[in-house]
């Protein structure tokens, strides 16, 4: 029955399970594990465990498949896994997958914690990885070749914003054999169409939009059942990425509210864009739903909205970015996003801070970039603040 329900319907009820209480919020089940009824019971269950029959809080909890249930519903897949961090997620994915020998393309404008993983860690295991420019098919098209397991790429690259082509790209991968694994927390679940356009596994770091308002780490894994079962599950119980109970509880109560913040975020991520363009003090204003964005129209197909963070780069260099930053009144300087706190991150100096200068000049990081994840502020007040530091150089 509850297949038939909206999106919004799904986030508020989907998966819910009630004790003898009958609580109304979704119980916090803050337990390493579980008391069997019988020495038989503990037996059959070590054998195979069914639903809603669990071990230990490392393989699995009841707070914890609410909200693997409730994420893999909105973001369409058969299921989930939920894990520690977004990292967690990345590293749970890409490992439980890959073996020495195989082959991974890679779009080349990544977090950086997801690159230090394809770059370093991958590696160090005998796997193989080649880096293209995610925006042009025909590098993908180049890189591939029958040894390639898998394909990983963010949907929306941080801090730039380019938009990669999910379809065009699982299309190149898939007549290769590999998976095509997303990192997609810049599109966020609720404007997510990754399902559709062929994306296999979809990553979210949970930190960001699906708590929405700084509070915990997490992160989940969505995928086929088969994938999350046979693949991910048996890696993550072993090695020790688990969600905590109480984490997968902030997740869930975020998951109710997800789609009305995010899209209320894109809206006014939206309206600061556009009231910004064209400033004279500015250099550049990206946004991918503005049209001279360069992937526009891609993004306008692949995502129902165009995400809840834009970047700026003040004509002026660092020292004009300084002081716009340190005038802010409502804007926090920080460096998470999708919170319901307008944040804004200097890149160049912070969470980019490790790359070489020809890295960061190659992927559009300037001295005078400034991302900025729009919250839940009046757009006015966030308009007004922008400009007030606008008028401070
Ligand atoms: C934040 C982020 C991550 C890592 O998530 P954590 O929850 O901090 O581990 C990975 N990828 C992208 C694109 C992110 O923004």
């Amino acid at each position: 029955m509850t297949q038939d329900w909206g999106k919004r319907t799904k986030l508020v009820h989907h998966g819910a399970r009630r004790s003898q209480y009958g609580e109304v919020a979704e119980a916090i089940y803050l337990t390493q594990g579980f008391v069997y009824p019988s020495a038989e019971a503990a037996e059959a269950r070590f054998v195979e465990s069914g639903a809603d029959e669990f071990i230990y809080a490392r393989y699995g909890n009841p707070t914890v498949a609410v909200f693997e249930e409730r994420i893999a519903a909105l973001e369409g897949t058969e299921d989930a896994f939920a894990t520690a961090s977004g990292m967690a997620a990345v590293s749970g994915a890409l490992t439980s997958m890959l073996r020495a020998g195989d082959h991974v393309v890679s779009a080349r404008a990544l977090f950086g914690s997801c690159l230090y993983i394809l770059e370093e860690i991958l590696t160090r295991y005998g796997v193989e990885v080649s880096f293209v420019d995610g925006t042009d098919l025909d590098q993908w098209r180049a890189a591939v070749r029958p040894g390639t397991k898998a394909v990983f790429l963010e949907s929306i690259s941080n801090p730039t914003l380019e938009v990669i082509d999910l379809k065009a790209v699982s299309e190149i991968a898939h007549a290769a054999g590999a998976h095509v694994v997303v990192d997609n927390v810049f599109a966020t679940p609720v404007f997510s169409r990754a399902v559709e356009l062929g994306v296999d596994v979809i990553i979210y770091s949970a930190t960001k939009h699906i708590d929405g308002q700084g509070r915990a780490l997490g992160g989940v894994i969505c995928g086929t059942r088969e994938f999350i079962r046979k693949t991910v599950e048996p890696y993550m119980k072993h090695t020790g990425g688990a969600l905590s109970p109480f984490n997968a509880w902030v997740m869930l109560n975020g998951l109710t509210t997800i789609d009305l913040r995010v899209r209320a975020q894109a809206a006014s991520a939206q309206a600061l864009a556009e009231a910004l363009s064209g400033d004279p003090r500015l250099a550049r204003v990206i946004y991918p739903g503005l049209s001279d964005h360069p992937q526009h129209d891609i993004a306008k197909v692949q995502m129902g909205g165009f995400g809840t963070v834009m970047a700026i780069d003040v004509a002026g260099g660092k020292e004009a970015a300084f002081k716009l930053l340190n005038a802010l009144q409502v804007a926090v300087i920080s460096n998470n996003l999708g919170d319901a706190r307008t944040i804004a991150t200097h890149p160049a100096t912070t969470t980019h801070q490790r790359l070489p200068e020809d890295q960061k000049v190659a992927l559009g990081i300037t001295p005078g970039l400034i991302r900025l994840s729009v919250g839940l502020e009046d757009v006015a007040d966030l308009i007004a603040d922008i400009r007030g530091g606008l008028d401070m150089i």
